[in-house]
C-alpha cells in the first residue's frame, strides 16, 4: 500500500525530542485524533506507527491510476452536528464530505429495498410496506433512538437496563413477526460484524441509528484524504510521528509505564502512553503479561471480531454499472440464513470520479464467508484466488461484461489485514460486537496501569471510524483532565 500524499512522513530524526509528554502507539484514527488533541493541548506528543504511512485500516493504496481505499468505505457523523463534524471544527480541519443518499441498498435474492439517507423517510416507507406492523415499527425506532441517546450521553437509564444483555435478535423478535422485515432490520450487520443472533441490541443500535440520523460520508478524495488531514493537523500544532518504527514492548517498571522499546532497540521515555492498537497485543505482547492475573484472565476469554475478504476492481471505459447498487448483496433467502455470505459493493468513482484514470472506474467489494481460518500460505493463496473468482462470478450477474473490462485487480484476505494492521486475525472491529463485550463490557480506555490508556476499536464506544474517532477525542480528554 503506498502513500497517497508525498508530505507524509516521518519528523526529522534530529528534531526528535529525548523525551516526551505522550506517546501514542500507532496512528489508526483513534490515535491521530488523540494525538492532534493532546498536541493542541501543548503536550508534546509523539506518535510510533509501524507501517509506511498513517490511518490503520483507513488508507488507500494505489495501483497503475487507480486509488484504492484499502478497508473503510465511509464514515459516519461528518456533518455539522455529526461527532466527526465537530471533531474536525474544533481541531480547526476543512474537509469536503459527500452525503450518502440513499445511504445503501439491500439487495436478497427474492427481493430488494433501498435504504434512504434520512431516517424519517425510512421509517415511512417500512409502514407503507408492511402497514401490519405499522405501530411496531413506530414503537421499534422510538426505542431504538432513545437507546442511542442513552449511550450516546454515557447515561445510566432503565432504557440501557432493558437491552445490555440483549442480543439484537432477541430485540427484533420482541418487535415484529414479518420475517421480510426482519430481514431488512437485519441486512446491514455487516457493519458490526455480527448476525442479529449474536449481535449485542446495543451495537446495532449504535450503528444504525448513527448512519440514519447522523448520515454516512465519503471523504473527498477518499479515506487516506481523511487520515491525511488529521495528520496534518497534529503535524501543525508540534506533534512528532515516527513511520516505520513498530513498538516491540512497552516500559514497566512494576507500577507505571516509563517508556517505550522500539522495533530498531531505541528506548524512548514518557510520561504517559496510549495504546490505539490491538488491546491483546498491548498486554500480552507489548506488556509481556506483567499484569494483575484476573485482568489476563478476563482478556483471555474475549473474543476478537470477524474479518472479511476484500476485492478491488479498476475497470476501463464504456461499462455500465448502474445495476450495481452500492449496498448489502445477500445470499440468504430467510431469517434463519440471515447470517450467511453476503458481499457489500461500492463504486467510489460515482462519488469522486478523479480516483480513476479519467472514464475509468472503481469496484470495490467486501465480503463476508463463513469459511474457517487456514493454516499455511498454500491454503490462503487459493482461498484467495478462489474467493477473487467466486467475487466476479457474483458480480457479472448484474454486469454482464464485467470481466473483458477489468484492467487492475487485487485482493485481500484477513491475513493481509492483520500483516497491516497488527490486528489479530484481521479483526475488523477489534472485539466482536456482542452483549457481553460491548457498552460497559468494553474494555475501559483506562488500564490497570495509572498512565497507560486505550484508544480506538478495542476499548469504548465500539468499531468504525465515528466511534473511534470519539474514542480518540475522550481519551484525550480524560488525559488532560487528569494531567495534574
Ligand atoms: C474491511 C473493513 C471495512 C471497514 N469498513 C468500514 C466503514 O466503511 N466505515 C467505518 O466506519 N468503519 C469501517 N471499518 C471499521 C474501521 O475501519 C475500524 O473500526 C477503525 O478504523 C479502527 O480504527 P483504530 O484507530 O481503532 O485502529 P486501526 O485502524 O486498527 O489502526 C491501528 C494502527 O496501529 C498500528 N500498529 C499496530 N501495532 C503496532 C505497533 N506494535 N507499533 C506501532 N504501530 C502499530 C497499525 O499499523 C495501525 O496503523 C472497516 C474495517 C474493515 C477491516
Amino acid at each position: 500500500m503506498m502513500p497517497s500524499n508525498r508530505c507524509i512522513q516521518s519528523t526529522n530524526k534530529d528534531s526528535l525530542y529525548p523525551y516526551y509528554d505522550v506517546i501514542v502507539i500507532g496512528a489508526g484514527i483513534a490515535g491521530l485524533v488523540c494525538a492532534a488533541f493532546l498536541a493542541k493541548g501543548g503536550k508534546k506528543v509523539l506518535i510510533l506507527e509501524q507501517h509506511s504511512i498513517p490511518g490503520g485500516y483507513c488508507t488507500s493504496f494505489k495501483r497503475k491510476g487507480f486509488n484504492f481505499d484499502a478497508a473503510v468505505h465511509h464514515i459516519g457523523g461528518c456533518g455539522k452536528w455529526g461527532i466527526v463534524g465537530r471533531c474536525f471544527k474544533t481541531l480547526g480541519i476543512e474537509m469536503d464530505f459527500y452525503p450518502l443518499d440513499p445511504m445503501d441498498h439491500l439487495i436478497f435474492p427474492h427481493f430488494s429495498i433501498e435504504i434512504p439517507a434520512d431516517l424519517d423517510e425510512y421509517i415511512v416507507r417500512l409502514q407503507e410496506r408492511y402497514p401490519l406492523e405499522r405501530d411496531k415499527i413506530k414503537d421499534f425506532f422510538r426505542n431504538f433512538i432513545k437507546l442511542y441517546r442513552a449511550t450516546f450521553n454515557n447515561e445510566k437509564s432503565q432504557i440501557i437496563d432493558r437491552y445490555k444483555d440483549q442480543t439484537y435478535g432477541e430485540m427484533l423478535n420482541a418487535f415484529f413477526k414479518n420475517e421480510e422485515l426482519k430481514m431488512i432490520l437485519s441486512g446491514q450487520w455487516g457493519y458490526i460484524g455480527l448476525p442479529p443472533a449474536q449481535a449485542s441490541a446495543i451495537g446495532m443500535c449504535q450503528m444504525m441509528i448513527n448512519y440514519l440520523k447522523d448520515g454516512a460520508f465519503f471523504p473527498a478524495g477518499g479515506t487516506q484524504e481523511f487520515t491525511n488531514a488529521i495528520f496534518k493537523k497534529f503535524i501543525d500544532f508540534g506533534g512528532h510521528i515516527m513511520l516505520k518504527s513498530a513498538v516491540k514492548q512497552i516500559l514497566y517498571d512494576g507500577k507505571i509505564a516509563i517508556g517505550v522499546k522500539v522495533e530498531d532497540g531505541n528506548e524512548i521515555p514518557s510520561k504517559l502512553i496510549v495504546s490505539n492498537i490491538d488491546a491483546y497485543r498491548t498486554f500480552f505482547e507489548l506488556l509481556q503479561g506483567k499484569l494483575p492475573l484476573p485482568f489476563l484472565q478476563k482478556l483471555e476469554e474475549m473474543k476478537e471480531s470477524c474479518s472479511f475478504f476484500l476485492l478491488y476492481l479498476g475497470v476501463s471505459e464504456g461499462i455500465d454499472l448502474s445495476k450495481l447498487k452500492r449496498g448489502f448483496y445477500h445470499t440468504a433467502t430467510d431469517m434463519s440464513s440471515i447470517e450467511d455470505e453476503w458481499m457489500y459493493v461500492s463504486v467510489p468513482t460515482t462519488i469522486f470520479p478523479t480516483l480513476a484514470p479519467a472514464n475509468k472506474q472503481i469496484i470495490s467489494v467486501v465480503a463476508y464467508t463463513k469459511e474457517g481460518k487456514y493454516s499455511d500460505d498454500e491454503c490462503w493463496k487459493s482461498f484467495k484466488e478462489c474467493m477473487t473468482q467466486r467475487t466476479i462470478n457474483r458480480l457479472e450477474e448484474y454486469v454482464p461484461d464485467i470481466k473483458k473490462h477489468i484492467e487492475v485487480k487485487d485482493a485481500a484476505t484477513s491475513k493481509t489485514l492483520e500483516r497491516y494492521t497488527s490486528n489479530t486475525n484481521g479483526a475488523a472491529y477489534g472485539w466482536a460486537v456482542t452483549a457481553d463485550q460491548i457498552w460497559e463490557n468494553r474494555l475501559s480506555p483506562k488500564t490497570p496501569i495509572d498512565n497507560l490508556y486505550l484508544t480506538g476499536h478495542w476499548t469504548r464506544p465500539g468499531p468504525g471510524v465515528c466511534a473511534v474517532v470519539s474514542s480518540g477525542w475522550g481519551v484525550a480528554n480524560l488525559i488532560m483532565e487528569n494531567w495534574r
